[in-house]
């Protein structure tokens, strides 16, 4: 991973120990890679994500007009914080030696713990990376040319996939999420997935790593939008942080 990156935007103040994590998850892999029982879409996931709750890389004011600060506090400090918590209660519970088993991994194997482990794991990784995949409008930089390459192999244009995601995520019924991903042959696909899932879940019907995604509970825009989840899904767009896409893509793809 590239401490670099993060570092400057204050993500990962422990950058040691992010780096023995990283490690860790290197040394995990390549034993289970050897066992042949290896989750096959791991063997590239970046950026190993913490069991803690990080900092926001920005203040709650950055993503307005878009996101509003109500709904950014609310949603960094009592939702997204409430999964970590419970995620650290379900590791204690469930005997998971968080220094050896990286968070990918569990979730990779998610199926062998409880709905709590799964909502809560869940939970915390995707708005890990949800606040990282945002930036204040005007900020967030452009496709790089790989990823646009991608893009246009998979989408047909960024028109095409803007169309599909946008799609997915009016779709969801209910809660949950939609997603860009890089699958297995490395090829980008769009998927949504319930509540708090992900798609490098076992249990994931589509399995690949989330390059972005967008959060479509309703907490996530509710007190500015209410019912009119395709506004929000519109806005979102300006916020949308392709210089941590594209780092992001350089690593999987
Ligand atoms: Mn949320």
């Amino acid at each position: 991973m590239s401490h670099k990156d993060l570092s400057r935007r204050d993500f990962i103040h422990t950058a040691g120990k992010a780096g023995v994590v990283a490690g860790l998850t290197g040394s995990v892999l390549t034993s289970f890679a050897n066992a042949g029982s290896v989750h096959p879409v791991l063997l590239s996931a970046p950026d190993p994500v913490p069991y803690t709750q990080q900092p926001l890389p920005y203040s709650y004011t950055s993503l307005e007009p878009a996101i509003d600060a109500m709904t950014m506090e609310i949603h960094y400090t009592k939702h997204a914080a409430t999964y970590a918590k419970n995620l650290s209660e379900a590791v204690v519970a469930e005997n998971v030696n968080t220094s050896t088993m990286s968070l990918e991994d569990l979730l990779a194997s998610i199926s062998k713990y409880s709905t709590k482990m799964r909502n809560n794991a869940g939970g915390h990784y995707n708005h890990s990376l949800f606040w990282q995949f945002m930036n204040a409008p005007g900020k967030g930089g452009a496709p790089s040319a790989a990823l646009t390459t991608a893009i246009q192999g998979s989408f047909g244009s960024m028109d095409g996939l803007k169309t599909k995601f946008n799609d997915a995520a009016k779709a969801r019924f209910g809660s949950g999420w939609a997603w860009v991903i890089v699958k297995k042959d490395k090829t980008l696909d769009v998927v949504s997935t319930a509540n708090q899932d992900n798609t490098l879940m076992d249990v994931s019907e589509v399995k690949g790593i989330p390059l972005f995604g967008l959060d479509v509970w309703e907490h996530a825009y509710y007190l500015k939008y209410q019912n009119k989840r395709p506004d929000y899904i519109g806005a979102w767009w300006s916020l949308v942080n392709w210089d941590y896409i594209n780092n992001r893509y350089s690593k999987i793809g």
